[in-house]
């Protein structure tokens, strides 16, 4: 008979496998609705504050600085820099993607927001802060309003940006 804590025999129970799920619906409002349908065509788009002029990809609706709706909508360039990146080199369950591989935060031109995006077709050793990369899509047949739709950047080929240019986005 087993005690409050261990079971008889194997010590104390430490970890419990479980399934578990969770099926819920996403309602991303007008603002992220213009992101994800921009996915859907293979366009990044986002949103200008009409303050302060700043371009949010994907927009929240409102500007954090100035507290204003951003009601412009912005395509944004398919190309960016990567501002700082991880080289993921530990396994995990439910890994889709074969280590190691590398995450970074993209400043698409013409964005004054990174979003995390892989990185592909290279080395894991070359990837660097100040990389141009180009986002590579799925098959037009394929597109859907999600970031599914995005394969993964590449480099561009084009030389590294001045740090300046992304030093306010780290
Ligand atoms: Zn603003």
């Amino acid at each position: 008979m087993a005690d409050d804590s261990t079971i008889e025999g194997r010590g104390p129970v430490t970890t419990l496998a479980t399934p578990i799920r969770l099926d819920f619906d996403f309602t991303p409002g007008i603002a992220q609705s213009v992101f994800l349908r921009g996915l859907a065509r293979g366009r990044f788009m986002g949103q200008r504050c009409p303050k302060c002029g700043k371009v949010y990809v994907p927009s929240r609706g409102s500007c954090p600085t100035d507290g204003v709706p951003t009601t412009e909508d912005v395509e944004l360039a398919n190309v960016g820099t990567v501002t700082t990146y991880c080289v993921v080199n530990v396994p995990f369950a439910g890994q889709s993607i074969e280590i190691p591989y590398i995450c970074a935060q993209v400043l698409l031109d013409g964005a004054n927001l990174s979003f995390m995006g892989l990185i592909q077709e290279i080395p894991t050793d070359e990837i660097r802060m100040g990389m141009r990369v180009e986002a590579v899509w799925v098959d037009e047949a394929d597109l859907t309003p999600s970031l599914a739709s995005v394969k993964y950047f590449r480099p561009s080929g084009e030389p590294d940006a001045d740090y300046e240019s992304y030093k306010e986005y780290l």
